[in-house]
């Protein structure tokens, strides 16, 4: 089904009509990977309209902005009111859909509209290759120009004092550090959600703090993967691993073996290392911040 949609200055929105009828059929496309949110595409519900209901009672019933409903529902965009037992299609955040274009990658996308593309990635499903993406904390306007909208906050925010110590034994070298990065080898620029810590392969990972083992499995690019989740809402990622030692859903105490370090997935370099992250829970899901400050020895 091809579908026409609006050119932007940056990318091509689609338009809201062509999104109606394209979400049925992401839904099925949209297959949750493991250890993943699922994608925001697939979790927009439908809101009937009842007498006394406004655009703005609507959208604050959902904890969003107007423009982003009127983005969504073309019905709406051409100054029309919301009519009683129409339907509305209603996204889980603020944001805009948006088409990738031929030859483009969601990190592309991701740096055109300036949002985080960890945040993307994970609102998206983790998604390697999507063909249509929503943007989170983007504005949808009727002219065309898009704007940002801040971050949703956090809803709790997260206890950072019980959340320190080290993955290894020793203090060890960042071979790359957290962050906007770019590749050497191909000059793509891309977002580091973790910190890189050279040590040899087989040396023990450690539990940085205590905490309960939410995932402990194969995860694409990350490898084999463990996921500590502590209290405060944060959560430690223990990526690129050659054997894992803990199984979900297991108590650890700061310092217990989770695993060894590894090469598998992709590592960002050759060079073995531990992928190490830290993440704070928020209402776009689990998103990255810089260990930096929670790494201590
Ligand atoms: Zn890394």
């Amino acid at each position: 089904m091809i579908l026409p949609f609006r050119q932007l200055f940056l990318c091509s929105l689609v338009s809201a009509l062509a999104l109606v009828s394209i979400l049925p059929n992401l839904k099925s496309a949209n297959a949750a990977v493991a250890g993943c949110p699922t994608p925001a595409l697939s979790r927009f519900q439908r809101h009937k309209v009842v007498r006394g209901e406004t655009l703005e009672s609507i959208a604050q019933r959902y904890n969003l902005i107007p423009t982003t409903i009127i983005g969504m529902n073309p019905a709406l965009q051409n100054g029309a009111i919301a009519t009683v037992g129409s339907v509305l299609q209603i996204p889980p955040y603020n944001g805009v859909v948006v088409e990738v274009p031929r030859g483009e990658t969601w990190r592309q996308v991701a740096a055109k509209y300036k949002v985080r593309a960890d945040s993307l990635f994970e609102v998206n499903g983790c998604q390697q290759d999507p063909r249509i993406v929503f943007v989170p904390g983007v504005n949808w306007s009727p002219n065309g120009v898009i704007t940002k909208s801040p971050l949703p906050t956090n809803t709790d925010t997260p206890n950072r004092a019980s959340l320190s110590g080290y993955p290894l034994a020793q203090v060890a070298t960042i071979g790359l550090a957290y962050g906007w990065q770019i590749n050497p080898a191909t000059g793509e620029v891309f977002f580091h959600s973790g910190v890189d810590l050279l040590a040899p392969v087989g040396s023990d990972v450690l539990a940085i703090a205590p905490g309960t083992v939410a995932f402990a499995s194969d995860q694409g690019t990350y490898g084999k993967l463990v996921i500590i989740n502590h209290s405060g809402g944060l959560q430690s990622r223990y990526a690129q691993l050659e054997s894992i030692k803990v199984t979900v859903g297991q108590q650890v105490k700061k310092g217990d073996i989770l695993g060894t370090v590894g090469t598998s997935g992709q590592p960002s370099s050759s060079q073995p290392h531990l992928h190490f992250e830290v993440r704070s829970s928020s209402s776009l899901g689990w998103v990255a911040e810089d260990p930096k400050s929670y790494l201590k020895k």
